[in-house]
């Protein structure tokens, strides 16, 4: 994956198992937002191939119609929310029912209060985003990234544009996430989080993934290992 001449990932070969939780880790300006960005064609590869489910594409061969279809299999949430502010909460998880599987607002509207309430938001799901704080914000937009049950659900940092008091609760949102077997690949800078939801960990340092494997293993504190040392700066 390149910017103009610049090489921002390289070597990549990443395969996520179905239902598992996935952790990306590394240091600033590594390349895990352009990694996971590249998984589901925010940004496109200069390189190689990027298959979901039945869905492939490659570099060399990039169609609208394939773009489209990797798109409607994966989900993102982003560090910033990104809810459409002239929308309700509730219309907000509702969009992806509406717009992508042309689903019956009123059966829309259903499934999004049914997901909202499992979040513990549907006293808000009348409110606009800028009634909300962050914390509710990234509930609903990780309620927005699920209601239309995606194969791949891909988290941006989702709590580092959060205050520190209202962190926990959208990390609770995940984790019940990950206990329903959604696959999942988060970018996160939470180490201790990461340690214990996710299934295998990936550290990508300069572009390229340095190491990966068991989550608890790969992100120990113990050891003083370039990852060790990396890990104990961010607990
Ligand atoms: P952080 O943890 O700080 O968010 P990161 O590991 O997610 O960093 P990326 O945001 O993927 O890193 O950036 C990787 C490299 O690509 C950086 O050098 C960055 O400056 C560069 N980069 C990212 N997006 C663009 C872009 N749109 N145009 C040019 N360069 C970019």
């Amino acid at each position: 994956m390149q910017f103009g001449k610049k090489k921002v990932l390289n070597n990549i070969n990443l395969e996520i198992p179905e239902g598992s939780v996935t952790a990306i880790v590394g240091p600033s300006g590594s390349g895990k937002t352009t990694l996971l960005r590249t998984l589901n064609l925010l940004q496109l590869p200069s390189d190689g191939s990027i298959a979901i489910d039945d869905a492939q594409i490659d570099a060399q061969h990039i169609e609208r119609a394939k773009i489209k279809q990797i798109r409607t299999k994966s989900t993102m949430v982003f560090q910033q929310f990104n809810l459409f502010k002239n929308l309700t909460a509730l219309e907000n998880v509702m969009s992806p029912l509406v717009y992508n599987k042309k689903t019956k607002l009123n059966e829309a509207r259903k499934t999004a209060l049914a997901v909202l309430k499992d979040f513990g938001l549907e006293k808000i799901a009348a409110q606009y985003p800028v009634t909300l704080s962050g914390g509710q914000q990234q509930r609903v937009s990780i309620a927005r990234a699920i209601v239309a049950k995606p194969k791949v659900v891909l988290f941006d940092e989702p709590t580092s544009a959060l205050d520190p008091e209202l962190v926990a609760g959208v990390l609770n949102a995940i984790a019940k996430l990950a206990e329903q077997d959604i696959t999942m690949v988060i970018v996160t800078h939470e180490i201790e989080f990461a340690r214990q939801i996710a299934d295998q960990a990936i550290f990508v340092e300069d572009g390229e993934i340095v190491d990966q494997g068991v989550a608890k293993e790969l992100l120990s504190t113990q050891g003083n290992g370039r990852i060790a040392n990396f890990v104990n700066s961010l607990v």
